[in-house]
């Protein structure tokens, strides 16, 4: 077993959506990122690649190279399942959280289970996903942006 965690911030701009899980939320920002700034599948792909000892997210998938340009996230996620797989890992465990005081995620979590639970090949009932707010405090209480968090863990594939 292995265990891994991921931490992601970005910050708001102007913009009428943000992507969450491989969802588009309707919203009257938009994320300042590269990528399409998906925090939660960046805290989920970074701690995929902690927990495999490969580094970092931007080690992989450098915010230079014009190649990740506005990406889609859950393109990034899937190439690192690939890079666990050739490394004999596979994850038998996704919890993350979502720190924002708007927009509420709620209804969209079950969407965000499903596009996890897909691109990384697993049962819906092993990927949970949670959403709070920091009760108004900090960055994300003054709704200047969006934090999350994630933990997972990997198991080595039997031969
Ligand atoms: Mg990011």
């Amino acid at each position: 077993m292995r265990i891994g965690n991921g931490f992601d911030v970005h910050a708001f701009e102007a913009g009428d959506h943000v992507t969450l899980g491989g969802v588009r939320i309707p919203f009257d920002k938009g994320f300042r990122a590269h990528s399409d700034g998906d925090v939660l599948l960046h805290a989920i792909t970074d701690a995929l690649l902690g927990a495999a000892g490969l580094g970092d997210i931007g080690r992989h998938f450098p915010d230079t190279d014009a190649a990740y340009a506005d990406i889609d996230s859950r393109v990034l996620l899937r190439d690192v399942v690939v890079r666990l797989s050739d490394k004999g890992l596979s994850c038998i465990s996704v919890d993350a959280t979502v720190i924002a005081e708007r927009p509420k995620l709620g209804i969209h979590i079950d969407n965000m289970v499903q596009r996890i639970a897909a691109d990384l090949g697993m049962p819906l009932d092993r990927v949970n996903v949670k959403a709070t707010t920091s009760e108004t405090l900090g960055f994300c209480g003054r709704e200047e942006g969006i934090a999350a968090m994630a933990s997972v863990l990997l198991e080595e594939t039997q031969d």
